[in-house]
């Protein structure tokens, strides 16, 4: 009896970073779910064929660290250009719920045109706040907090709203954050977040974190001299009410992290590395945003073709920005804190600490969904294995979301998330970048859709 479905990719390797790769299969779609896997299937007539003969397919990628509202002239490119890259769900890591509420709706109105968005709404700052809309590096996206019951009062808003998980921020008084983590349990929310400044990485993860961006602030807790650098930060924080929060947190930073960083504690780095792995507080290391004037993206020919598919306008400020970071010497300490954070990827993960694809796309030049796969590149480097990078893309972000059951894998069952490749990113990872297909929640888009994604930004902004 021959099956009917939506649609067959026929003769695909299928790549699951769980298990070897699947040679020659067929894979049937119908509606939004994958119905068939398997070998000589008999495919109905009325089923639209795809030849994946000496392709590849991957799940769905995921970008887990990203910022919809950041900047509002490229807002409007974000979801094609992730869907044109093969990344059918991302994770909004900051935004005002009264900016995002428009977004959400939008993808979750048409689930087979847009990427699937999990979101966090605002940063949860402290008394100073980081992100305060005093000017373009520093916009609005967190709100501060400075008692118990406005945490309470926030996190309800928040879930009111329909919030996936909460973001909790580098200001945040220790009792503040604690109050959050604990409401966050009760309703079942994870909380994502930097450990707060006022804090120890221990603790931060013993009170609940689901997980850390940026690895920040870990350097601090891991310095021979961490109890001392806590305390002064303590005082510095106390001290420094009356500054922007911005203007703060970047005085502290310059204050501790490079000494912190010369001045690592093997034992507490094993330590923190256990506490992490144990309470699963999964890590994101952004090493697009970490490493940026190590890679100087801006320097490559083919990364400034990627703002071709930005809005007229944005693409001339980017190439201006990138043309005077170009001009810009990285400084000493940049490099070492890059490479710090480069070295805590192998690190970590050898010690089952978790590791998530994120790139908090579209600050400092990382183009929305090309930067996904640049990130991949940088985790290889970084030391994980081209499976694990999959992982960290995949079946990872599908399980922080408890949603390991439906998404993040290509199996029978599963929603019809998947990309066609046209050669094999275990490898070398960056094949991820040889996109000829995607399939979000059913629907297949062909390269020459995804090239209508990519050009047809510039005619629908200006
Ligand atoms: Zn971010």
């Amino acid at each position: 009896m021959p099956i009917e479905a939506d649609l067959a990719i026929t003769n695909i390797t299928v790549i699951n970073p769980t298990q070897d790769p699947l040679v020659q299969m067929t894979v049937l779609i119908k509606d939004n779910r994958i119905v068939r896997i398997g070998r000589h299937i008999n495919i109905g007539d009325n089923t639209v064929t795809v030849n994946g003969q000496d392709k590849y397919l991957i799940p769905g990628l995921w970008d887990f660290h990203v910022h919809l509202t950041f900047d509002s002239l490229v807002t409007p490119s974000m979801y094609d250009l992730f869907i044109a890259n093969g990344i059918t769900s991302i994770r909004d890591t900051g935004g005002l719920i009264e900016k995002m509420l428009p977004l959400i709706e939008q993808a979750e109105g048409d689930p087979q045109r847009y990427p699937r968005v999990m979101w966090a709404g605002p940063l949860l700052d402290g008394k100073t706040v980081v992100y305060d809309g005093s000017g373009p590096f520093n916009p609005e996206i967190g709100v501060g907090i400075n008692s118990p019951g406005l945490a309470r009062e926030m996190v309800e808003k928040l879930e009111a709203a329909g919030v996936d998980l909460l973001k909790a921020y580098e200001m945040l008084e220790p009792e503040i954050y604690e109050a959050i983590l604990t409401i966050a349990q009760e309703k079942g929310l994870p909380v994502t977040g930097h450990v707060p400044l006022s804090m120890d990485v221990v603790s931060a993860s013993n009170a609940g974190l689901s997980s850390m961006e940026h690895f920040r602030n870990i350097e601090m807790s891991a310095a021979t001299n961490a109890t001392q650098l806590l305390e002064e930060r303590r005082k510095l924080l106390a001290k420094g009410l009356d500054t922007p929060g911005s203007a703060l947190r970047q005085s502290i930073h310059q204050t501790q992290r490079i000494e912190a960083v010369r001045n690592i504690d093997s034992t507490k780095l094993e330590r923190i590395a256990e506490v992490l792995a144990t309470n699963n507080t999964v890590q994101i290391p952004t090493l697009g945003i970490a490493g940026a004037r190590m890679h100087a993206l801006w320097n490559e020919e083919e990364w400034l073709e990627t703002f071709n598919s930005l809005s007229e306008s944005t693409k001339a400020i980017w190439l201006a920005n990138a043309n005077s970071l170009s001009n810009s010497e990285a400084s000493t300490e940049n490099l070492e804190y890059a490479r710090f954070c480069y070295s805590l990827v192998k690190y970590l993960a050898d010690r089952n600490v978790k590791i998530l694809a994120g790139t908090d796309t579209p600050i400092f030049l990382l183009t929305p969904g090309f930067s996904l796969h640049k990130e991949l590149q940088f985790l290889v480097n970084a030391g994980l294995s081209e499976r694990d990078a999959l992982a960290a893309a995949t079946i990872r972000p599908a399980e922080y979301f408890d949603m390991q059951h439906e998404l993040g894998l290509i199996k029978e069952g599963y929603l019809a998330d998947m990309v066609i490749l046209g050669a094999n990113p275990l490898e070398d990872i960056s094949n991820t970048q040889d996109v000829r297909g995607v399939i979000k929640d059913g629907r297949y888009f062909d390269r020459s859709k995804l090239d209508a994604l990519l050009g047809n930004r510039i005619q629908k902004i200006d």
